[in-house]
């Protein structure tokens, strides 16, 4: 089996822009709107589980927020400063000046480094299997730290999008050349590929930016139907996309796509987890 996790992957804009590879036998929107937010690691996560990850993965922020930030100060200040023999209150007045500084690392970083075990995923029903750049499982967080940096540099100087956009296409580049020579080898193969959202959040509504998108998504699944011709592949994403002026925000449907007939109504993410774990068993017996 080979999953083709595309990260905000829209189903009118497959439609717009025609991609007959990823329309395949049955295709439609899947229901997330069992979310509070349609928060990219959180949707992964609970697809992979099969169940609602949300509190598991963002209990409330000030449970570990403390812990952290003493963490953060033990590292970056050195041991002999005087922080150490602060008094508390100082000491708080302090932390409160880093955590401002450091919010995002603190808080971002957290949720993105959030990782599943194959235990606890349908990874599990699978003899072998390869799950490039996943959040929630296999995400490359270094690779990605510089596109975030790079995006929320966008917002203080537009000349930051090239470096954004050239760093998003180098990390596609680097997850597809891995997964085209990963077919056939797994018993499952998942690929991540995070295009439509990381190229959408800034460029939503600049038409040729997507249609290349689109396009190369489209031809990444159509190398899949033509070197694994019967193995089943699903696309799915977490999220859909819709225009704020030129950027783009996540909506409350993601997509599906499956080279099988099996008549799912709008199905839930978490639903795909009997599904997987159906479409195995009866490949294999
Ligand atoms: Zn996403």
């Amino acid at each position: 089996m080979i999953i083709l996790a595309l990260d905000a992957l829209d189903k009118r804009m497959v439609e717009k822009f025609n991609c007959t590879n990823l329309m395949q036998e049955e295709f439609g929107e899947t229901d997330i709107s069992q979310f509070t937010l349609e928060k990219t690691v959180i949707i992964w996560a609970s697809f992979l589980a099969g169940k609602n990850m949300e509190k598991k993965i963002e209990p409330p922020v000030y449970l570990n927020f403390e812990k952290n930030l003493l963490k953060l100060a033990n590292k970056i200040i050195p041991s002999n400063s005087k922080f150490h023999s602060l008094s508390p209150f100082r000491h708080e007045n302090f932390l409160i000046k880093l955590y401002r500084k450091f919010r995002w690392y603190l808080i971002g970083s957290r949720v993105w480094n959030f990782r599943l075990s194959a235990r606890q995923t349908f990874l599990k029903f699978f003899n072998s299997f390869k799950v490039i750049d996943l959040p929630a499982f296999s995400f490359k967080e270094k690779n990605h730290r510089l596109e975030r940096i790079l995006l929320a540099r966008f917002f203080e100087n537009e000349s930051f999008l090239n470096r954004y956009e050239e760093i998003v296409w180098k990390n596609h580049e680097e997850n597809k050349k891995d997964f085209l020579n990963s077919i056939g080898k797994y018993d499952l193969l998942i690929g991540y590929f995070n295009l439509a959202d990381a190229i959408g959040h800034l460029s939503f509504g600049i038409e040729y930016k997507m249609r290349k998108v689109y396009y190369e998504l489209n031809d990444i699944a159509k190398r899949v139907q033509k070197e694994a011709k019967d193995d089943v592949l699903l696309i799915v994403s977490d999220h859909g996309m819709k225009a704020v002026g030129r950027f783009g925000d996540h909506t409350k449907h993601g997509f599906y796509s499956i080279n099988r007939k099996l008549n799912l109504k709008t199905p839930k993410i978490t639903d795909f987890y009997e599904i997987i774990r159906n479409l195995h068993k009866m490949s294999s017996s």
